[in-house]
């Protein structure tokens, strides 16, 4: 399997944190020898996510996060794997996949979160080769509207890619792994981890200059041209030479004949080489994207109120079918040592 890793692995309003914590009462007594595993989503980086569903009750299911907590220490990763607890528990969006719970113990860390059972954007592109612009847009415009929820609460995500998009059981698609997502404090202000994946990182993070949400619209001009055409506009056979390909800029691409203008023209204006002069990054916001030509016969009103069909309806059998996703075989390690250092303290 072809599989694109990334390289290293509190503004709330008060209706926020109310809808929030009404979510997550119902999961205060719930204990981890409660869950059930049932199958394997995915295999990451840090660990694996399982699908489980309660001992009692087997037609609900969640997906749970296990990442060793050995790993993370060794990646460096402490800091952002708090940042991904406390930014994915503190969202209430239905572009987001939702966190309910988390739970620790002295290997591992744990993520309780909502199934999205239809599956990675990725697999189905794969199996598809590519969108048509109608399947395309659907998807972009449920990133465009993660993106104004997370901008406008002062948080990057900083990994846009199709496998970290999964559809949930209608066919809606919802943004997953804020392994990278930050909040910025205080807002307005820029930062300077290196992280995404190479195909999608924007220029001025390979250069180190410094980087706001400006990066998330360059990456959703790269994820338009990838659903569009099945490939990232910028490839190179390694990490390097992709980077050298970024660096020298969208207009040095070719674009398929089968992209409209309005498409291109879009993926122009988010890819632009200086992050000030993206679309979404004016005066008009993420509006100016919503506004764009590609856009003028879609009713994001609708998107949001879940009034649009979506252009696919994945196949659920029950709570625990997994057939939408790869097959993983099982972990081949032993139990990871044991990590009582206190660094997870917070999550
Ligand atoms: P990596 O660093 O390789 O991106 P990760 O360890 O950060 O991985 P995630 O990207 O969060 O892990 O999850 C890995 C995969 O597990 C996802 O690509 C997806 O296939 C599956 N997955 C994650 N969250 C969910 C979910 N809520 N519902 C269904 N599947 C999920
Ligand atoms: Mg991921």
């Amino acid at each position: 399997m072809l599989y694109r890793a990334a390289w290293f692995r509190h503004h709330l309003t008060t209706n926020d944190c109310v809808c929030v914590c009404r979510l997550n009462e119902r999961f205060a007594h719930l204990q981890l020898n409660d869950l059930r595993k049932e199958a394997t989503l995915g295999v990451g980086g840090l660990g694996r996510v399982e699908l489980v569903t309660l001992a009692d009750n087997k037609s609900v299911s969640y997906a749970l996060k296990v990442m060793k907590k050995a790993r993370i220490v060794e990646t460096r990763q402490q800091q952002h794997i708090l940042n991904e607890k406390q930014i994915m528990l503190e969202s209430n969006c239905a572009f987001i996949a939702k966190l309910f719970k988390t739970f620790k113990d002295s290997k591992y860390l744990y993520m309780l979160m909502e199934a999205c059972l239809g599956g990675e954007l990725w697999t189905i592109l794969r199996n598809k080769g590519f969108f048509d612009e109608h399947t395309a847009r659907f998807y972009v415009a449920c990133v465009v509207e993660a993106f104004d929820y997370l901008h406008s609460r002062h948080v990057i995500y900083r990994d846009l890619k199709p496998e970290n998009m999964l559809l949930d059981q209608t066919g809606y698609a919802k943004l997953t792994d804020f392994g990278f997502a930050k909040r910025l404090i205080p807002p307005g202000q820029k930062t300077w981890t290196s992280c995404g994946t190479p195909e999608y990182v924007a220029p001025e993070i390979i250069l180190n200059r410094g980087h706001d949400h400006s990066a998330d619209y360059w990456s959703l001009g790269v994820l338009m041209y990838e659903l569009l055409t099945g490939s990232p506009p910028f490839t190179g056979d390694d990490p390097m030479r992709t980077y050298n390909i970024i660096l020298k800029g969208i207009n040095a691409i070719d674009f398929p004949r089968n992209i409209s203008r309005d498409a291109l023209n879009l993926i122009k204006k988010l890819c632009r080489d200086n992050p000030a002069e993206r679309l979404g990054y004016q005066k008009g916001g993420i509006e100016d994207i919503k506004k764009h030509e590609w856009f003028k016969c879609f009713n994001f009103e609708n998107l949001k109120a879940k009034k649009m069909t979506p252009p696919l309806i994945p196949t659920i059998k029950n709570a625990c079918d997994s057939s939408n996703f790869d097959s993983y075989p099982p972990p081949n390690e032993g139990d990871p040592p044991d990590d009582f250092t206190g660094w997870d303290e917070d999550f």
